[in-house]
């Protein structure tokens, strides 16, 4: 092969352009020279021999698929123990829906949180191996909460951008962890402009910015766990949260790579793409059957994580929606806080709001046909509900106060017929 794999680096891997293919040696750039078009990592996957045994006791977090991930030397690993999360099988809810064989992966048990940890334990390990001074990103509040736990665990000095107007709890958690907070009036597209103009002032690795190609990738372990939890039979279909359109990309890419490496047997996930009605702008060009993506000015939704208006990457998600026979579905606030609900009642897991805009999106597409009750489908569940505990908080009943007596538990008890 040609100078295209990095020169005397272990692992073979290259950046390719997404719209004009060029290549380019693994190094910190991020798009195109030609065409300014996005770069992805291409790995030569023939060289890897790679079975379904291999990972046996490998370490149960996202950097046993670590030839899989563009990291050359171990060392330089972020780790706080991201992925390798729990996938239920969620008989309850499936039953309630008219599903057979439903799923949660439960990525609301990350280190911060949120699958966040995924592609930010990737990128923050990157960007010490190009040995970058510091890292940071531009968020809806998750990804900050990421990028500031690894920045800390890396040593290294962290700068978020983030509407004010995220939540609360993820403000307190971003500061914990001593990343200095920029808290932009605007929207997060207004946070991500300024964030791409001050990373090239000021040389820092931003995770979402111009760490973006190797950021993604981490996330793709989504798909490889979940194929993995699943014996190596891939589902038939999955249910995405979006904002960006890039985790959506990414568990495609990871089950694309696994068929390459014949380790599952066929890429047919139908890819579905659930986002909330106030900003909804990849799921509104599929319903309208449009190629492009028009992007929303003001967002306006409880699910703060997923209020992207101009989303990067959503052109390629649109894309990969239609060729895998995926569909896209909206949730309003008021069915997002259902499925919040929903999702916690059946199978005792409590989700940010990005949750319940899946399960209510689930809801919708088994009741339109858009899924079969026999589909054995997987719900990705990204953040945790303890994170945004104003979502639902307003409309739950306040307990009823007694005093510590027999006779006043029993009024109350007789009153809610034993449920209370
Ligand atoms: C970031 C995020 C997503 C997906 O975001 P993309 O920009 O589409 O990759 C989904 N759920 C939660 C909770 C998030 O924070
Ligand atoms: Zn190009």
């Amino acid at each position: 092969m040609t100078a295209k794999w990095g020169v005397g680096l272990e692992k073979k891997i290259f950046l390719k352009c997404r719209e004009c293919g060029r290549e380019y040696p693994p190094v910190r750039l991020y798009a195109c020279e030609d065409c300014f078009g996005p770069l992805e990592v291409v790995y030569d996957l023939d060289s890897l021999s790679l079975r379904r045994s291999s990972f046996e006791g490998k370490p149960k977090n996202l950097w046993r698929y670590f030839e899989l991930l563009p990291i050359n030397d171990k060392a330089n690993i972020v780790n706080l123990e991201a992925g390798y999360t729990i996938l239920h099988k969620s008989s309850r809810l499936a039953e309630m829906l008219g599903l057979k064989n439903l799923y949660i992966k439960d990525d609301t048990v990350n280190p911060t949180y949120s699958f966040k940890d995924r592609p930010t334990s990737v990128a923050v390990s990157k960007a010490l191996e190009f040995g970058v001074q510091a890292v940071g990103c531009a968020s809806t509040g998750n990804l900050a909460c990421a990028t500031a736990a690894h920045a800390a665990k890396a040593g290294l000095p962290c700068y978020v951008f983030v509407p004010s107007d995220i939540e609360m709890n993820k403000i307190v958690q971003i500061s914990v962890y001593g990343a200095r907070i920029v808290a932009i009036k605007g929207t997060y597209d207004d946070a991500n402009t300024l964030a791409a103009q001050a990373c090239e002032t000021y040389g820092w690795a931003l995770v979402n910015i111009n760490m973006r190609p190797y950021y993604v990738e981490g996330s793709k372990t989504l798909a490889f766990e979940v194929c993995e939890q699943l014996n190596w039979e891939p589902p038939d279909h999955v249910i995405v949260p979006t904002a960006s359109g890039a985790l959506l990309c990414a568990i495609a890419k990871g089950f694309e790579e696994l068929h390459r490496l014949g380790l599952i047997s066929r890429n047919d996930v139908r890819i579905s793409s659930a986002q909330p009605a106030g900003c909804a702008p990849i799921v509104s060009a599929f319903k309208a059957g449009s190629l492009e993506v028009t992007p929303i000015e003001h967002p306006e939704t409880i699910a703060k994580s997923l209020a992207i208006g101009d989303p990067a990457d959503g052109v390629y998600a649109l894309k990969t929606i239609r060729e895998s026979g995926g569909v896209g579905e909206d949730a309003t606030d008021e069915e997002i806080s259902e499925g919040v609900q929903l999702l916690a009642k059946t199978e005792g897991v409590f989700a940010e709001p990005a949750g319940g805009v899946v399960i209510a999106a689930l809801k919708k597409m088994v009741e339109q046909g858009d899924i079969q009750p026999d589909e054995r489908v997987v719900c990705y569940i990204t953040g945790n509900g303890l994170k945004t505990p104003e979502a639902v908080s307003e409309i739950l009943a306040q307990p009823t106060e007694i005093e510590p007596r027999m006779d006043s538990l029993k009024n109350i008890i007789d009153l809610k017929g034993g449920e209370g």
